[in-house]
């Protein structure tokens, strides 16, 4: 995959998609497979926003049926099955455990028929994946064995619990990442750090989108049929109509932190405050992550989306930690203990008003606004999406939408990832555990360069090579969060910051300032979780 500005620019094409988190990537890909020529353009690296920063949880919507979503749970359902068999190395069965208090609706009897439906609902939600990725089907526990597996826990009220199973995606960016991959396998052009300004309709041109290249400042223009706006929470800077009258989105702001403590080992925990009002309750869930980590969230408030993310003030991040240890004091949790943290926006459920307060109510489903119909700019649709689980689904609805207009159809290769078979002996060594079917194309690389960059032997020279001459690498940052989990739990060590700053200065010919200021842009993101070391003058 390479950053060829220039073809972009000569090229008409039948879309173009404006985001690279997992919903322009979906899109991209199946628009692919379907033969469309697409071009896919990020402001920043591929995966760096909200689909960077979610809990990771491919859910398969069981909560849906309180309110007897049962069309919502089954596009949940398909969609993380689709996700599952796209990139089986990536994801894992994730057991899920919700102790029952009481009678209500979290209650014993209505989990356990929950529970029922939740399996009766999604019969195939095996078919197609690798055994080892099956997802068993739900049970409950008693409530000793709860208490077994969630200790410290009140036991006054405490009926049990009820288990069942979701997917975990390992790596969050990768699985964007390799979507981006096949989709330019597939014929499409992906590009980075190239920001879409404005879009303008012209007769018999198609839709004129307005570029900006991030890394040289640079304008310039591109054309295309069809356009799809997945900017996530920037999808409304590029509405086709500035109406004074349309009422902007309501942004919830998600915070989840990750600490350095194994709270439970087997399961995922999902623990409810105790508060009276029914309503009202937050609940927060509890991922092992990683070998020694702990994912919580998710803590949301009502944010202006004008307002900087990142980074994260010390006092919301301490604001998350004590209801955590509120509502499970056993976690014990300090700031110390906190390692990183994800933030992101979700749009609100409406414009009413309704929702103001500390339990921001989120949007229940992603949508999609045909712009065509609704401010007479045809071709162009914005997706406002609420999930990484169900961008698969939302894909396909959109693409359903999609005229060619030139006539290309790409030549598909039959293969998913074309020249490249496993065998089984690249399957268990290091780079086929790590990298599945893709190991082929990276393993040369690796044998060019095996040197290790770190003392935890996670990471090759010749990786670096790699992911700089195939995987479109353009700052420090692109490998340290988003090619690789160096740094996407905690700081890596300097060292290894060093090692990795020092390959990419190398290969751009940058000088020590540039190489600091790559350094620095690292750090931020875990502000204010430490101060900079000494090792680098800020
Ligand atoms: C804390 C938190 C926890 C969550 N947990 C879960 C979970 O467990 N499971 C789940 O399914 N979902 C979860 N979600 C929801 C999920 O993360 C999001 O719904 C999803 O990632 C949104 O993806 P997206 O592609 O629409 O947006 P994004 O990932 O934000 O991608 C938008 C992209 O558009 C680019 N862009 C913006 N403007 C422009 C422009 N002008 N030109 C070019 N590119 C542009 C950005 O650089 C960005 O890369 C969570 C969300 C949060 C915040």
């Amino acid at each position: 995959m390479k950053r060829n500005i220039q073809l972009a620019r000569d090229t008409r094409f039948d879309l173009l998609v404006i985001g690279g988190g997992i919903q322009g990537a979906t899109v991209c890909y199946k628009a692919s497979q379907r033969g469309l020529r697409v071009l896919l353009l990020d402001k920043g690296d591929f995966c760096g926003l909200s689909s960077a920063n979610s809990l990771k949880i491919l859910h398969g919507g069981l909560r849906y049926l309180q309110t007897l979503g049962f069309r919502r749970m089954r596009d949940s359902i398909r969609s993380r099955r689709e996700i599952m068999r796209f990139a089986p190395h990536l994801v894992k069965p994730l057991a899920c455990i919700m102790p029952a208090y009481g009678h209500g609706l979290k209650g014993k009897e209505i989990m356990r028929l929950a529970m029922l439906l939740n399996d009766g609902i999604s019969l195939d939600r095996n078919t197609g994946l690798p055994g080892d990725k099956y997802l068993p089907a739900g049970h409950s526990l008693s409530k000793k064995q709860c208490l077994a597996q969630v200790p410290g826990i009140t036991g006054s009220g405490l009926h049990g619990a009820s288990v069942w199973y979701d997917a975990l995606a390992n790596n969050t960016e990768r699985l964007v990442l390799e979507y981006v991959l096949q989709a330019s396998e597939l014929g499409a052009m992906c590009l980075n750090y190239l920001g879409v300004e404005a879009l303008v309709q012209s007769s018999g041109a198609g839709i004129r989108a307005e570029v900006v290249d991030q890394l040289t400042g640079e304008c310039f223009k591109v054309e295309a049929d069809n356009v799809i706006n997945t900017a996530g929470a920037a999808f409304e800077d590029l509405l086709p109509v500035r109406d004074v009258n349309r009422i902007p989105v309501r942004w919830a702001r998600g915070l989840n932190i990750v600490v350095r403590k194994t709270l439970f080992s087997k399961a995922a925990v999902a623990l409810e405050e105790q508060a009276a009002d029914e309503g009202r309750k937050r609940m927060l869930f509890m991922v092992p992550w990683r070998k020694k980590f702990t994912m919580i969230g998710t803590h949301y408030i009502e944010y202006d989306r004008e307002l900087d993310l990142f980074p994260v003030d010390k006092k919301d991040i301490m604001a998350l930690v004590d209801e955590i240890n509120a509502i499970y004091p056993r976690a014990d949790l300090g700031f110390e203990d906190v390692s990183f943290y994800h933030t992101g926006l979700l749009p609100m459920q409406d414009n009413s008003g309704r929702n103001v307060g500390d339990l921001p109510e989120l949007s229940k489903e992603s949508s999609i606004i045909d712009h065509g119909q609704q401010d007479g700019f045809a071709q162009y649709f914005s997706i406002k999406g609420i999930k990484y689980t169900t961008a698969p689904h939302v894909a396909d609805k959109v693409l359903k939408r999609i005229k060619p207009v030139s006539g290309y159809t790409a030549s598909i290769p039959t293969s998913k990832v074309p020249g490249q078979t496993k065998t089984q002996a690249q399957m268990n060594d290091y780079s086929g555990q790590k990298y599945a079917e893709r190991a082929s194309v990276i393993k040369p690389y690796i044998d060019a360069a095996p040197d290790w960059l770190d003392v935890d032997q996670t990471l090759t020279v010749g990786e670096v090579n790699y992911f700089i001459a195939e995987e479109m690498v353009q700052h420090l940052g692109d490998v340290i969060f988003r090619r690789t989990d160096l740094g996407t739990a905690q700081c890596p060590p300097a060292d290894v910051l060093n090692n990795v700053n020092q390959i990419l200065a190398k290969h751009f010919g940058w000088n020590e300032q540039r190489q600091t200021k790559e350094l620095k842009l690292v750090l931020q993101r875990y502000a204010p979780l430490q101060t900079p070391p000494s090792w680098i003058r800020i």
